[in-house]
C-alpha cells in the first residue's frame, strides 16, 4: 500500500499512520520528525529549516520534494509502500510529487485524510505541548499552523477525491474508533498485489534521509 496521510496539527496523523504503517507492515516517512531529527542534530537542513519549523511556517517545497524524492526512491529499492505522514502540505507539492511518484511507478493509492475542528484540535496540541515541549506547540504558533492548514492545505483534499483515493475520516472520534475505520476502508482499497510476502521484502533504508537535501 503506498499512504498519504493528510490533515491538520493534532488530528492523529501519527498515531494513525504509525497503527497503519504497522498493520500493512510497511515504513513510514513522517516528515516533521525527520526536519526535527535534523535540527536537533544540527546538520545542515537542520540549519537550513530550524527557523521554519519555530515559527509553523512551511519549509521550502524544494527541500520536501527532495525528501520525497530520496524517500521514493528508497520504498522502490526495496520493493515496499510506504506511509507519508505530513506530505504534501501545498497544492504544488502535491503536484510535484505526484510527478516524481509516477515517474517512480510509485504512486500513491489512498490519501487519507482526518477531519477535526480547529477548537478540538488546539485543545490537542496544548495538551502534548504539555508534554512534548515542541517549539511551534505555542498558542501563537498553533493558531497560525492551523490557518496555514485551512488556506493552503485543505484545497488539497479536493483533488485526491477527483482521482478516486480519498478516504476522509471523522478524526474528532476516540483513536481506536478512528483507526479501526481507517484498516477497514484501507483494506478494500488494498490492491491485489499489495502484500509482498515477508521473505521476498527487503529493509527499507531511510536511514540519512535528507541528508543532502539542504543545498536544494
Ligand atoms: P508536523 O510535525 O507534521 O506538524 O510538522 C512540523 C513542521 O514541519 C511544520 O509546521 C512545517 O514547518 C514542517 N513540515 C512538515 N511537513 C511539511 C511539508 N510537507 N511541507 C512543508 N513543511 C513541512
Amino acid at each position: 500500500m503506498r499512504i498519504l496521510m493528510i490533515g491538520p496539527p493534532g488530528a492523529g496523523k501519527g498515531t494513525q499512520g504509525a497503527l497503519i504503517a504497522a498493520h500493512f507492515d510497511i515504513p513510514r516517512v513522517v516528515v516533521g520528525d525527520l526536519l526535527r531529527d535534523h535540527v536537533a542534530r544540527r546538520t545542515d537542513l537542520g540549519r537550513a529549516v530550524d527557523g521554519h519549523l519555530g515559527r509553523g511556517e512551511l519549509v521550502p517545497d524544494e527541500i520536501i520534494l527532495c525528501i520525497v524524492r530520496q524517500a521514493l526512491n528508497a520504498a522502490r529499492a526495496a520493493g515496499s509502500g510506504y506511509v507519508f505522514d505530513g506530505l504534501p502540505r501545498t497544492m504544488a507539492q502535491a503536484r510535484a510529487a505526484y510527478k516524481i511518484a509516477t515517474e517512480l511507478d510509485m504512486s500513491a493509492n489512498v490519501a487519507v485524510h482526518l477531519r477535526a475542528e480547529d477548537k478540538e484540535l488546539t485543545r490537542r496540541l496544548l495538551a502534548r505541548a504539555a508534554l512534548e515541549h515542541r517549539s511551534d506547540d505555542t498558542e501563537q504558533v498553533i493558531r497560525h499552523r492551523l490557518d496555514l492548514y485551512q488556506q493552503v492545505t485543505q484545497p488539497i483534499i479536493a483533488w485526491y477525491a477527483q482521482r478516486g483515493i480519498l478516504v476522509s475520516v471523522d478524526a474528532m472520534r476516540p483513536v481506536g474508533e478512528v483507526g479501526r475505520e481507517i484498516l477497514a476502508a484501507l483494506e478494500l482499497m488494498r490492491p491485489p498485489a499489495g502484500h509482498i510476502p515477508a521473505g521476498v521484502r527487503r529493509p527499507v533504508d531511510l536511514t540519512g534521509l535528507g541528508a543532502r537535501c539542504a543545498q536544494t
